[in-house]
């Protein structure tokens, strides 16, 4: 209840700050005669710029504005939000030149005057901002320099906008109201230099460092972090952090992993991390003693935020590691819930954990249903993917009550979720986890 009412708030909380320019323009003075359309392309202009300016807010990982919802969410609706912001923006010189064809000469970015060409620079920056984002994994760019590049493009888009606003002078034609807009913007400002400058700072006085890397089955490592000169870290089941490791906090390259370990043991955290790409692939050569800094806890996928009598776990692959917090934590709090897990993956020999699934049955009151895509020959078990067959036949009608968590693939959870859905299960009881955040 707490959640809903604090998600209300914060949506409550944007709705006024999206209409607030428009509340602003109204206060008088306003200058008079001019007409509806150039009014409203005026409106949104502003209302395409306070969203660009929110989505600092939302980027920023505050963990109380991102907690009732979890983080992928969030950015998800940073993405599709910051595209309408983005095309109110283009509207706004379109309908101005519509109005009075004589203006079309602010449309050409080397003449016009001032407040235009700075408008210019502030939509080259926000072009850039969305072909890169849209199109990063086509145009092949390296993660670590789109987010940075994102970062910097995105600071040069406010400061522009900004100069473009003061010096248009609509609705700027006080102290106060001009106060507010440079204000804004040099708040946005701010929470970048707090996000890449201020919270790294912090984050030296909590170091880590890696007391062991384990292999796993299946191309994993188990990497564990102890505290260097702090007690560690709370955190939920199933929540996630982002992993710095060297030196520098500052070094720009972090990655999300979800703790593995049990939410009961605070100062040894772990994180099951597969081979899929640059980093990643590195993990088992990291040696012992590496330094360590972590960005979290993030996330709202934890059973500690969603109590039901019984739980259903749908894993595949790697997605595997926060439902391993999930049932650590369990066995350490001798939950004495049913548990009923679904854990997909390719061949057998490449499943992680399942010698200590079998452990955790003797504490936990869990039953374990593989679903192998290649099976061996002999194997008696589920094969091929996890839908709604396969569900239905493994979930007898009473459990269906329980709540469900999806991690995994994206096919995976999307088929799971309509499965589910199909099945009638309502939404409220449907958890996921995205391994995805760009
Ligand atoms: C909430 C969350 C929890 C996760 N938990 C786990 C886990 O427990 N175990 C695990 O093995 N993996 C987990 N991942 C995935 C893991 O973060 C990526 O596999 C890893 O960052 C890829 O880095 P790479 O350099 O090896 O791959 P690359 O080849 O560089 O990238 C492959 C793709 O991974 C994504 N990616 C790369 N770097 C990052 C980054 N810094 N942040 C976000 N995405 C990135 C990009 O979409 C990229 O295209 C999680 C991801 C998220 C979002």
């Amino acid at each position: 209840m707490n959640r809903t009412i604090s998600g209300f708030f914060w949506i409550s909380l944007y709705l006024l700050m999206v209409l607030f320019p428009i509340l602003w323009m109204l206060i008088p003075p306003v200058p008079a005669g001019r007409s509806f359309w150039l009014e409203f392309s005026v409106a949104l202009g502003f209302v395409g710029l306070t969203q660009i300016a929110v989505q600092f807010v939302l980027i920023a990982r505050f963990q109380r504005v991102t907690a009732p919802y979890g983080i992928d969410v969030i950015l998800r609706y940073h993405r599709q939000i910051a595209l309408v912001a983005v095309a109110a923006i283009l509207v706004h010189p379109v309908i101005i030149v519509i109005e009075n064809p004589a203006r079309l000469s602010l449309m050409n970015p080397f003449g016009g005057n001032w407040a235009s060409r700075s408008a210019w620079v502030s939509v080259f920056a926000l072009a850039l901002i969305v072909v890169s984002s849209v199109f990063r994994e086509r145009l092949k760019l390296d993660y670590e320099w789109w987010r940075v590049s994102h970062l910097v493009l995105g600071v040069v888009a406010i400061v522009f906008a900004q100069l473009h606003v003061s010096m248009a002078g609509l609705y700027t034609n006080t102290v106060w109201k001009q106060a507010v807009w440079v204000g804004t913007a040099a708040l946005m400002v701010g929470l970048v230099v707090y996000l890449r400058l201020i919270k790294p700072a912090l984050q030296r006085e909590n170091r880590w460092r890696v007391a062991e890397v384990r292999p796993e089955r299946g191309d994993t490592h188990t990497l564990v972090l102890e505290p260097v000169n702090h007690a560690g870290l709370r955190f939920e089941p199933g929540q996630f952090a982002w992993i710095k490791l060297g030196r520098s906090p500052f070094t720009i390259e972090e990655h999300p992993f979800s703790f593995s370990s049990s939410a009961e043991c605070t100062d040894r955290l772990e994180f099951g991390i597969k081979e899929l790409g640059d980093f990643t692939s590195r993990v088992g050569e990291i040696p012992v003693g590496t330094r360590a800094f972590l960005d979290g806890p993030h996330g709202a996928f934890s059973i500690d935020r969603y109590q039901a009598p019984g739980y259903v776990f749908i894993a595949g692959g790697v997605g595997i590691t926060p439902i391993m917090s999930f049932l650590r934590t369990m066995a350490d709090r001798r939950d004495p819930r049913p548990v009923l897990l679904f854990y997909a993956a390719k061949e057998w020999e490449n499943v992680p954990y399942t010698d200590e699934l079998e452990r955790l049955k003797e504490t936990l009151d869990l039953e374990v249903v593989y679903v192998l895509e290649d099976p061996p020959d002999d194997w008696e078990g589920e094969s091929g993917f996890i839908d709604r067959e396969v569900l239905e036949r493994n979930v007898p009608e009473e459990e269906f009550p329980r709540m469900f968590f999806i991690c995994g693939p994206a096919p995976m959870m999307d088929a799971v979720h309509e499965a589910l859905g199909e099945h009638g299960v309502p939404e409220a009881q449907i958890q996921m986890e995205r391994f995805a955040l760009a």
